[in-house]
């Protein structure tokens, strides 16, 4: 479970192949010359067993295993802090090969009877900050660093499986970082994950949440992968959701709505709609009735998420601090959505004890320009 690379003798020299597709380790192995069958067994090996040693492969030759360091190695982050929160929601640090950090969030839902989680969600980074600065997102001080490989993406999956004893269940793209920005790395995770031989996680049983990139959009759903699809909503107006998300200039609300219609008309998935609520800012019976009409042309629902202060909460440019309304206008803001037929989830604050709820994740040691 620990050690970057338990090929370390050889990392500098020997091509990293934690992360590759199946397609492409069968084409890596081609191009070493073995077999293109090895593909294969080294996509079992690493994705579903899990090996940190190419000794581990237990149905490969020996003198295979002992020249396989000298070809290839597996490097892949390694989890250097665990905080846990009171509601059980467990985030953790991660260290990157080149000493970069990001967080991933475990958070069980639905305790059962023994008091397992019926569901365990782990929520991913597929970025190192990110470059959109939307307004109420701790993420957002950070700016961009780089995009996460695919290794990067998968490993935070499999690190943290191997730390619970019970099978992660879903699977979001919601942490640091907008997945469409690191399109093709985030597409490899996904193909990884979902592969049969992974025994990893179901396309419909992951999903990912986007600021509105609509040629991501419509991209994703032209390749079918059929994965859940979530946007940022968070305003009912154009000239709102300018000031909350400056990507909004380039991707306004008509035609971020048309993109999500695709969607839904191409993979038969019905789209989450992401809403953070703002005291005097989104909340009024406008919003709602505006909210009902852009989200009632496809199937889907709207999510509503408790706001959680972060250090930058009088953003440049806002008429207003941003800060959550009451428990009791949330409520009725909800339930004045259901009275008119809009479906409508009210998220829960899983982790904000220890800063890992929505919008909260930002690596410090970044920011003060350690790492
Ligand atoms: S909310 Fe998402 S897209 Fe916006 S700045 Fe934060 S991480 Fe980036």
């Amino acid at each position: 479970m620990n050690g970057v690379d338990a090929t370390s003798h050889t990392a500098s020299e020997a091509r990293n192949i934690f992360g590759l597709t199946l397609e492409e380790l069968q084409q890596t192995c081609v191009d070493a010359g073995l077999p293109r069958f090895r593909g294969e067994q080294l996509f079992y090996w690493m994705y579903n067993r899990g090996i940190t040693d190419f000794s581990e492969c237990g149905n490969l030759p020996k003198a295979l295993r002992t020249a396989l360091p000298e070809m290839f190695s597996l490097q892949h982050p390694q989890i250097v802090r665990e905080q846990k929160s009171e509601d059980g929601t467990r985030k953790f640090l991660l260290r990157l090969t080149d000493k970069r950090h990001i967080e991933s969030v475990l958070i069980p839902a639905e305790s059962e009877e023994n008091g397992r989680p019926k569901r365990l969600t782990l929520c991913v980074s597929t970025q190192i900050g990110c470059p959109l600065d939307c307004k109420f997102c701790a993420t957002a001080s950070m700016k961009l660093k780089r995009n996460l490989t695919p290794g990067e993406i998968f490993g935070q999956y499999m690190l943290v499986q191997r730390l619970t004893t019970q099978h992660i269940t879903n699977l979001v793209f919601m942490g640091m970082g907008e997945p469409l920005l690191n399109y093709s790395n985030v597409m490899r995770a996904v193909d990884i994950l979902t592969h049969e031989k992974t025994g990893g996680i179901a396309a419909i049983h992951i999903t990912l949440s986007t600021a509105g990139l609509i040629d991501g959009i419509r991209r994703m759903a032209d390749e079918g992968r059929r994965i859940k699809l979530a946007i940022s909503l968070h305003a009912t107006t154009d000239a709102l959701r300018l000031k909350l998300m400056p990507i909004n200039k380039k991707y306004p609300l008509s035609d971020l709505i048309s993109a999500a219609e695709y969607y839904y008309r191409k993979t038969r998935r019905p789209i989450t709609w992401e809403y953070i609520l703002f005291e005097g800012l989104n909340d009024s019976e406008d919003d709602i009735r505006r909210l009902q009409r852009l989200t009632r042309r496809i199937p889907s629902k709207v999510n509503i998420i408790p706001f959680h202060p972060i250090d930058t909460a009088f953003p440049e440019g806002m008429p207003l601090a941003l800060f959550p309304p009451s428990r009791a206008r949330i409520e009725e803001f909800a339930q004045r959505l259901r009275e008119m037929h809009v479906t409508v989830m009210l998220r829960s604050s899983s982790g904000k004890d220890i800063d890992a709820a929505c919008g909260q994740l930002a690596v410090r040691q970044i920011q003060s320009g350690s790492a």
